[in-house]
């Protein structure tokens, strides 16, 4: 199955939660989730189906694959790599999800949303530690340094973003250095830290049947 190019509003219409999917508009009142639209298609009222326990259990795990942009196959070796390690699986694999350098990317706010922070890291834009890295999953550890690059290019386009994030608020769990463009993995962010906006222990569940 490809990426998914269409209208990424849709995505948080149907499962009834801001994704943040679409960068500085999610931030503004034209969000269509906060302008109270229903569930999108053509025959709809935009009324939301009521959800029997199973489906519950499928639109949480769609909410947190959909909001970190990810297909159904890597999020389920993420899930698989999360129950293998120690400690509370839901909670792995949250932390897992917030390591991906996209997803720090976008939090220290190299970028508007985690889909540009992907296209940001697969241009090569980015560096971990002084070195190269386009890989969008790449699992940044304590202590490594993510930053744009030293090019013209790379920071004039992050700069308005690094100052939209400040405004927001970095990260407890990231040291950012707004000046020099990066930030530093301080340590593994807690379940508190990165507060869910999904149940995970529903996902865990969902994929325990
Ligand atoms: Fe669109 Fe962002 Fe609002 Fe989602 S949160 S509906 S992507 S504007």
């Amino acid at each position: 199955m490809g990426r998914y190019i269409g209208p990424v509003c849709k995505k948080c219409r149907r499962v009834g939660l801001k994704l943040f999917l679409k960068g500085d508009r999610c931030y503004m009142a034209k969000c269509p989730v906060d302008q109270g639209a229903g569930v999108p298609g053509p025959h709809g009222t935009g009324r939301r189906p009521r959800l029997k326990d199973y489906g519950i259990q499928l639109q949480e795990k769609q909410r947190l694959r959909n909001m970190y942009g990810m297909r159904e196959g890597q999020f389920r070796l993420f899930f698989a790599r999360a129950r293998r390690a120690r400690g509370v699986t839901g909670e792995v694999l949250l932390q897992a999800l917030e390591l991906r350098l996209d997803n720090i990317v976008y939090r220290m706010g190299l970028a508007p949303s985690r889909r540009a922070a992907r296209q940001f890291v697969l241009h090569g834009h980015v560096r971990v530690d002084g070195k190269k890295v386009n890989i969008p999953s790449y699992k940044c550890k304590p202590g490594e340094v993510v930053q744009a690059r030293d090019a013209k290019k790379s920071r004039e386009f992050s700069k308005a973003h690094l100052d939209a994030a400040e405004s927001r608020g970095w990260p407890a769990w990231l040291e950012v250095d707004k000046n020099e463009f990066k930030a530093t993995v301080t340590h593994v962010p807690t379940r508190e830290e990165i507060a869910p906006v999904v149940d995970e222990q529903l996902i865990v569940e969902l994929y325990s049947k």
